[in-house]
C-alpha cells in the first residue's frame, strides 16, 4: 500500500454531534464546511432523505435558542411597555386603592380588636 507524502490529515470534530471527520478525503461528501469555517457531518445519499445532515439540525437548534432569546426579549419589552402605558393618574388611583384597602383593614382589626375588648368588659360585668 502507497502512501501519499504530503497529504495533511486533518482531522476535525463535527460542531454539532462531534463525530471526528477527516477533512482530506478528496470529493468527500461526508461533510460540509460552512462559510464561517465550522464543518459538520453530512450523510446523503442520492434521491433519499439525508440519513444524517448536522449542519440542518445545527442550524435547526440555534433557530429555536435564538427564538426562544426572541420571544423572552419581546415579552420583556411588552411587559415594559404596558408598564410604561400606565398614566401616572393610573398609578395613582391604584396607589389610593391599595391605601384605601389598608385601611379597611386597619378599621376591620380595630373593631375586631373593640369588640373583644367589650366582650371582655361585658364578661367581667
Ligand atoms: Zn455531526
Amino acid at each position: 500500500m502507497r502512501r501519499k507524502r504530503h497529504t495533511p490529515i486533518f482531522v476535525r470534530k463535527c460542531d454539532h454531534c462531534g463525530t471526528e471527520l477527516q477533512t482530506n478525503e478528496p470529493n468527500s461528501d461526508s461533510y460540509v464546511i460552512t462559510a464561517a469555517h465550522q464543518i459538520f457531518c453530512k450523510i446523503h445519499y442520492v434521491g433519499e432523505p439525508p440519513i444524517k445532515d448536522c449542519l440542518e439540525d445545527y442550524i435547526r437548534s440555534k433557530k429555536n435558542v435564538r427564538n426562544e432569546k426572541v420571544f423572552e426579549k419581546e415579552k420583556e419589552q411588552r411587559w415594559l411597555q404596558s408598564e410604561r402605558k400606565k398614566q401616572p393618574e393610573e398609578i395613582k388611583k391604584e396607589k389610593e386603592i391599595r391605601l384605601k384597602n389598608l385601611k379597611k383593614l386597619e378599621d376591620y382589626q380595630k373593631e375586631l380588636k373593640l369588640k373583644q375588648w367589650q366582650k371582655r368588659r361585658e364578661n367581667h360585668l
